[in-house]
């Protein structure tokens, strides 16, 4: 289902303002991978622990990759493994099972692939990384951070959030801006923001309208001249 989820409208209008460099990161909790499809919204997995990080963030993982449980032998998502009951078994540890018990040695057993992706409560195999760009981030004091369609359960997210607003805020030009269906919940977030866009994003982008990020045709709109301005008076 997720493999046929094409980006939306929004998606479209972040690879565009990356690619224009306008986008310094941009956090996901989106494990289906559709944004980071778009090349300028590219994610590397593993996270790296140092820069340079990639513009994605993907927070819990993604469905792109799977793991090896025992190994951690990383490889690229194959659904059709996952078809019957059992999870599959990963490919490293049974060649070096097979090796082992082929010459002698007691087997070490085999590990089970699962999807790269972080449950609630479990550990993140990236949270180092994570939390490294994070911290960079934030030490950068962007002039703007646009908080979309989270519910911001998450604590980590919240905190992110409360942080990079708070920056956002400490400075004089800077825009903490929301745009959900919903207004943000908590206390905490009550005097975070400068806008607040009760809506969907879809129609915010849709509005905005900006060109694809790989269209290259020149901006529609060019400076006057004197004899544009005679025209008009
Ligand atoms: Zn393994």
């Amino acid at each position: 289902e997720a493999a046929d989820t094409k980006p939306t409208a929004f998606h479209h209008m972040l690879a565009r303002m990356a690619q224009d460099n306008r986008l310094a990161r941009l956090y996901t909790q989106n494990i289906d991978c559709i944004e980071t499809s778009l090349q300028p919204l590219i994610t590397q997995v593993p996270l790296p622990p140092k820069a340079p990080w990639p513009t994605c963030i993907q927070l819990h993982g993604s469905l792109d990759k799977m793991v090896c449980q025992k190994c951690r032998h990383l490889a690229q998502f194959d659904r059709d493994l996952f078809d019957g009951p059992e999870a599959p078994a990963c490919p490293a540890c049974t060649e070096t099972d097979e090796l082992r018990t082929t010459t002698g040695q007691r087997s070490h057993g085999v590990g089970k692939m699962r999807p790269r992706i972080v449950l609630y409560n479990e550990h993140n195999p990236d949270e180092e990384a994570i939390a490294a760009v994070m911290n960079s981030d934030i030490r950068s004091r962007p002039d703007t951070v646009i908080v979309v369609g989270t519910s911001l359960k998450i604590p980590g997210v919240r905190r992110l959030v409360k942080s990079l607003c708070k920056v956002v805020r400490s400075k004089p030009k800077g825009i903490a801006m929301w745009i959900n269906n919903e207004p943000p919940v908590g206390k905490e977030f009550e005097d975070c923001w400068d806008l607040v866009v009760k809506g969907n994003c879809e129609e915010v982008a849709r509005l905005a309208g900006l060109k694809q990020w790989n269209d290259n045709t020149p901006q529609i709109f060019d400076e006057c001249d004197d004899l544009d301005i005679e025209r008009v008076k």
